[in-house]
């Protein structure tokens, strides 16, 4: 059409509007204007000259240049979702499920559409897609799946990978397939978009290496300040600082990056209580922006402050934010950036099989992000809370998660998409060889792999599930042990976001209802009594978010956990996997559980060595560890499996559940629990052998 030609917008009803009406509101136009501003739409030319003539293009621009929310639109507009005469997809992979939600609610108001019309997303729980969706938002996990199923990937004409310098697991995974996936598939269009210019090793990955197209930046100059010396509270030190711009600078909104959610939250409580003692220098808006709030709730970090103002009296927007404030949702109007200069990461030990979150320094591409971020609207100030000498800490690059993750979930992809010699995989950047051979190793333990590296039937079963291939077991296996439902709850639960609230100023009511809960067996009992607490609010007709604010449960959680039941459950029953439970009233219903858990985690049993310390120690690795405060254990049961470990001064047990030892010769692959291959410093170690050699005489 007219419009198209004229790189216009795309409205695939738009045959079906009576001619003449008005077809969009003021604010379309509104948006429009400033979406035409944007430096990925007036790059938009040579864009898409680039793309027509390569197969891969890097294209790197700032944050809020535009290249997640127009470049999608702009490759629509021109028609590439029509390809060898048929029409497909364009697809944009975010690493986070926040910057997908955020990315297409943010197309379909631009565009005024519904969302799960022509602009919809797929998360790893949710599908708000249509046959007809042109624009689809996946997280890079779900498209990841996808790949399981149709690894061709077909049903697209051009995938866009964002942020790919954040080098998530997935997003380098990615890159490895659809490198391959384009010898098969020419026409097919890759583009990878990066906020930063550290992408030389992404461009050289690809055949004769990728041609980058940078769009012109438009930042001012940032005056850089340091703390004098290291600030050990940080989030004092970031409140303290906010009041002092507030007090003492003109006008503009201030960004906080602190690295914790709790620390957050913590820090938006303590402001907002503080903004009432300021209220002579003008109103203080507090917001917080991070993965694992509500969708609608990080959105409002977006609010322009013009529009906030009341009355004309002054007003100052402060967001405090992760990392993904970084670069997948840059706000709008930053004069001030307040760096803590630190990072929650993922840190895996391939040698005790560890995978923990770890608070750091941010790289240096990251420190200089966040600072440019204060001269996007007109010359800044970022003040880092750390003196100027740690700048020499930083880290040079950006360490890819490859190489720092545990490696159970990528191997079994790659597995079922039929790279046997996953060790010679053509990585971005290799990952250890060891961390891939404990990856295979574990496999092998769970039954996902057999001893000649090949995927099983239980392989391809838990490659069908989200989930973890530890928790994925624990499903296929709950039919056998008789509690499919419980296991599903639990495992539910288990992905959803942290159940217990801990405000500060109610800490021991918090406690006290979290006790009320508490199976003393264990905490994956506790959180399927919380489950089933909530659901018996729900079938009894109250509102269960009084419910959850009375017992201080996230309700977010719980909302999220029961969707990802409702899926897990549909795909459960699509696998063949049977529902059945034990009966309430039946003693076994409680052991049946305990023992599937076992059937899962059997990789993840500790043995008490120390009664007084309450120490105890990993079965094969003889890592000594101790109870997380937070559990809900009563007392200190000798064995347990657990699902996570917490570090901070010590190594912690989180979500523990008491066993019996007869269980692991039960439940785990032949040979695991051999006696001599648990740690000769465990104390494990002669209670099985005692107990195998009781076996053999009975
Ligand atoms: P990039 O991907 O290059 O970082 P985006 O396409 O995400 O940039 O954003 C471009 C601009 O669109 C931003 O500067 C901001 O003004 C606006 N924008 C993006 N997302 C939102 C949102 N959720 N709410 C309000 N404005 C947004
Ligand atoms: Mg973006």
């Amino acid at each position: 059409s007219q419009a198209q030609a004229q790189g216009g917008e795309y409205r695939p009803e738009e045959e079906d509007e009576p001619q003449g009406e008005p077809r969009y509101t003021p604010r379309f136009y509104y948006l429009l204007e400033k979406r035409q501003r944007l430096p990925a739409w007036m790059a938009r030319q040579e864009f898409l000259k680039l793309m027509q003539s390569n197969q891969v293009l890097v294209l790197v621009g700032e944050p809020g240049s535009g290249k997640t929310t127009q470049l999608p639109q702009i490759l629509l507009d021109a028609g590439y979702h029509v390809q060898m005469g048929q029409v497909r997809a364009i697809c944009c992979a975010q690493p986070s499920p926040l910057a997908t939600l955020s990315a297409s609610l943010r197309i379909c108001e631009e565009l005024e559409v519904q969302l799960g019309t022509f602009v919809g997303h797929v998360t790893r729980f949710e599908d708000r897609t249509s046959g007809d969706t042109l624009l689809r938002f996946l997280t890079d996990e779900a498209l990841l799946r996808e790949s399981l199923e149709d690894p061709l990937l077909e049903r697209y004409s051009v995938i866009i990978l964002d942020e790919v310098h954040q080098r998530t697991c997935e997003t380098d995974l990615l890159m490895g397939i659809l490198k391959m996936v384009m010898q098969r598939r020419p026409e097919l269009k890759l583009l990878l978009l990066s906020s930063s210019m550290d992408v030389k090793k992404v461009q050289d990955y690809f055949e004769g290496g990728a041609p980058l197209l940078q769009v012109p930046n438009r930042t001012y100059s940032v005056e850089v300040f340091h703390c004098q010396d290291s600030e050990k509270d940080y989030l004092k030190a970031a409140v303290r600082t906010v009041a002092q711009i507030h007090t003492t600078e003109p006008e503009g909104d201030i960004l906080v990056f602190l690295p914790l959610e709790e620390e957050i939250d913590l820090a938006c409580q303590l402001l907002r209580k503080e903004s009432v003692h300021m209220m002579n220098f003008g109103e203080l808006q507090v917001r917080a922006l991070y993965i694992g709030l509500p969708i609608l709730e990080t959105q409002r970090a977006f609010e322009q402050t013009a529009q906030l103002k009341m009355g004309g009296k002054p007003c100052r927007k402060v967001v405090v934010a992760s990392n993904v404030a970084e670069t997948s949702l840059a706000v709008d109007g930053i004069i001030y950036v307040i760096d803590a200069g630190l990072v929650k990461q993922r840190a895996y030990n391939p040698r005790t099989r560890m995978e923990v979150n770890l608070v750091m320094p941010v790289s240096k591409t990251s420190a200089l992000q966040r600072t440019s971020l204060a001269g996007r609207a007109r010359p800044g100030k970022c003040f880092r809370l750390y003196p100027e000498q740690a700048n020499g800490d930083w880290h040079e690059k950006v360490h890819p998660e490859i190489m720092r993750s545990n490696l159970t979930t990528v191997v079994l992809m790659l597995k079922r998409l039929g790279f046997d010699d996953v060790v010679h995989f053509d990585f971005v950047d290799p990952p250890s060889p060891e961390a891939l051979m404990r990856a295979l190793e574990s496999l092998n333990h769970l039954g996902c792999i057999d001893d000649n590296g090949n995927i099983t039937e239980v392989g391809n079963q838990a490659c069908r599930l989200p989930l973890d291939p530890q928790i994925a077991k624990m499903l296929i296996e709950a039919p056998r042990h008789r509690c499919s439902n419980e296991a599903l709850s639990i495992a539910a639960m288990l992905c959803s976001l942290p159940v217990w609230l801990r405000p500060n100023d109610a800490f021991r009511a918090a406690n006290e209802a979290k006790a009320r809960f508490a199976h003393m067996d264990g905490d994956h009992l506790t959180l399927l009594n919380v489950f089933h607490a909530y659901k018996q609010q729900i079938q009894d007709g109250h509102d269960p978010s009084r419910f959850c604010a009375e017992n201080f449960i996230s309700i977010r959680a719980m909302r999220h956990a029961e969707v990802a039941r409702d899926h897990l459950k549909r795909i459960m029953e699509s696998i063949g996997l049977q529902m059945i439970s034990t009966d309430f009233q039946d003693k076994e219903y409680y052991p049946n559980i305990r023992r599937c858990l076992v059937s899962g985690f059997f990789m993840q049993i500790a043995c008490l060595e120390s009664e007084k310390r309450g120490a105890y120690s990993m079965l094969r690795e003889g890592q000594e560890v101790l109870l997380h405060p937070s559990t809900s254990l009563g007392h200190k049961p000798e064995w347990i499996v657990f699902h996570e470990l917490a570090l901070s001064s010590k190594l912690f047990i989180k979500t523990g559940t008491q066993i019996k030892p007869e269980w692991l010769l039960d439940v785990a692959p032949r040979g695991y629990f051999d006696p001599q291959k648990i740690s000769e410093k465990s104390s494990a170690r002669s209670k099985l052998e005692r107990l195998s050699a009781r076996r053999q005489d009975g």
